[in-house]
């Protein structure tokens, strides 16, 4: 993991669908921040392929404007961007067309010969999965990424469908690439939050010891989006909250928060510990799914004030459609530390707030010292962890009331980000730097992806193989279906964000 600026050596960067949504919106704002930053390499290349047949001021002019709508520092400073974009340049190309490698190879072998280096390489597939398989293939014998040392390939998600087709996936990237070169990216990874999980748990010599099933009653992580499916009803009808969402993002987290103290902060050790957790986490048996997962479907409500549709009568949304938007599901390690600590992992669409946030519910105190009065107000310990859009880590802690009797009330310690410092990194920042930099840490390797696959199966094919029969059934603006209340109320639970009331557990 990197520790401070480091010097990185020239790199070309490809973005296959340089012309897309995920590069206008985030990888380039990336790229240029990083350059504000003083993160970029001395001599970099950034190479935008479509096949769109566009001029390079053209290109520079989209990505220009794409900066001035969606980069954390706003309209690009002239200057900045007149310097930038000198190293930007388009490629009008066909993913299809082998002539295109051929090209792009022509194109990489002349900047080398400028630099008098072979730069190092990054490939970056922003393009629909359907495509990997055709670039790697033609990546290979066009020979673009022989240096496996040095050239490397990025991947969105989603890795694969399901188990199978994850499987053939990183089969079929290393018959191109070793496992080494390929960065598996899963954006949550590069959240400063997320990583500060890791700073908070073992920087610290005060709540390690407190970690495991001695002291915390149970963790619940929730995504929740306000946001319908708006225009990606296409893409979003073959996939639902469980794979788009909670078989990466939030088994990532769960991965932080549960994993094991590392020994060291190698990238190859954070990925083993990581590991153990998905295969310590206990499969669920088939005819028991209904007993740990919840499925949702949103119905037309109100989201801030307007009337919005139900999923049914979204765009490229079947009429019928059993997809769920929301899922929820209790899972249990089985390992020393968390025997028997539930982990309630939920996410939705068209909740009623946009909130990432993990809690760590603390055990109640084994004998209270106080009177049944003061009893009532006890509440356990309880540690948040906000991911999004607040940024901050709140202790919850007993404290007395202040005046003449003994009663009690509970306080707040709050570490804000915002407080600190106003310039977070995007994920994208922090993980294009750490590709460039061959930092693997926060990236899948490929038996994270399949471990994680293998812990949603059952779920997965219980689901598709019986529909719902009470779809929909939340309305837009709320927290969900009403079973995943009852999901986590059979162990006296509730979940902490809804009740917005604190909670005495
Ligand atoms: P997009 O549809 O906006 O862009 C696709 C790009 O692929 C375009 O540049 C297009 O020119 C190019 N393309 C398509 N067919 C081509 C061909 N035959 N030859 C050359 N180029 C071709 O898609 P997107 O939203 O940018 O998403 C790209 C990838 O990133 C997808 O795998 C998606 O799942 C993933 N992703 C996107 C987002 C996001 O916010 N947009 C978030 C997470 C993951």
């Amino acid at each position: 993991m990197k520790s401070n600026k480091q010097h990185t050596d020239p790199t070309i960067i490809v973005i296959f669908g340089g012309t897309g949504d995920l590069a206008k919106r985030k990888l380039i704002p990336a790229f240029y921040n990083l350059y504000l930053d003083g993160w970029m390499p001395e001599k970099f290349a950034l190479i935008g392929l479509g096949r769109t047949k566009l001029h390079d001021d053209d290109f520079s002019q989209h990505l220009f404007e794409g900066l001035t709508d969606f980069s954390r520092n706003g309209k690009p400073e002239a200057e900045q961007w007149d310097t930038f974009k000198q190293s930007v340049t388009y490629f009008t190309s066909d993913i299809n067309e082998p002539e295109s490698y051929k090209g792009l190879a022509a194109k990489m072998d002349a900047i080398d010969a400028k630099w008098g280096i072979r730069a190092n390489r990054l490939f970056y597939l922003s393009v629909s999965p359907e495509f990997i398989e055709t670039v790697t293939v033609n990546i290979k014998k066009a020979k673009l990424a022989n240096h496996p040392n040095t050239d490397r390939i990025i991947i969105e998600k989603p890795f694969g469908h399901n188990k199978e087709t994850a499987i053939e996936l990183n089969k079929l990237l290393v018959k191109t690439f070793e496992e080494q070169q390929i960065y598996r990216i899963d954006h949550y990874l590069g959240k400063e939050t997320v990583q500060n999980i890791l700073a908070f748990r073992f920087a610290n010599t005060l709540f390690e010891p407190l970690w495991n099933r001695n002291y915390i009653d149970y963790v619940q992580i929730t995504v929740a989006e306000e946001v319908g499916v708006e225009e990606r009803g296409g893409y979003y009808e073959g996939a639902g909250a469980l794979r788009d969402m909670i078989q990466n993002h939030l088994l990532q987290i769960l991965c932080m928060v549960a994993m094991e103290p590392p020994v060291s902060f190698e990238a190859e050790e954070i990925r083993n510990r990581k590991v153990d957790v998905l295969r310590a986490l206990r499969r669920i048996r088939p005819e028991d799914v209904h007993k740990y997962a919840v499925r949702g479907q949103y119905n037309g409500g109100w989201v801030q004030g307007k009337k919005v549709v139900g999923y049914r009568e979204e765009p490229k949304v079947d009429k019928h459609s059993n997809t769920e938007t929301f899922a929820a599901v209790k899972f249990y390690l089985d390992n020393w530390r968390w025997q028997d600590v539930p982990f309630y992992l939920r996410t939705g669409k068209r909740m009623q707030e946009k909130i990432s946030s993990i809690t760590i519910q603390f055990r109640p105190v084994p004998h209270s010292t106080f009177s049944k009065t003061q009893e009532d107000s006890l509440m356990a310990n309880r540690l948040t962890i906000n991911i999004q859009p607040s940024m901050d880590i709140r202790l919850r802690f007993m404290s007395k009331k202040q005046g003449l009797e003994m009663n009690l009330n509970p306080a707040e310690m709050i570490f804000d980000y915002d407080e600190c410092s106003t310039q977070t990194p995007e994920a994208y920042e922090t993980l294009l730097q750490d590709a460039m930099h061959g930092d693997t840490t926060l990236f899948m390797r490929s038996d994270q992806v399949e471990e994680a696959w293998d812990v949603i199966t059952p779920i997965l094919e219980a689901w598709e193989s019986r529909d719902s029969l009470d779809f929909p059934n939340y309305a837009a603006g709320t927290w969900g279906p009403e079973s995943a209340e009852a999901l986590i109320a059979r162990q006296g639970h509730v979940w902490s964000l809804n009740a917005h009331t604190t909670q005495k557990k």
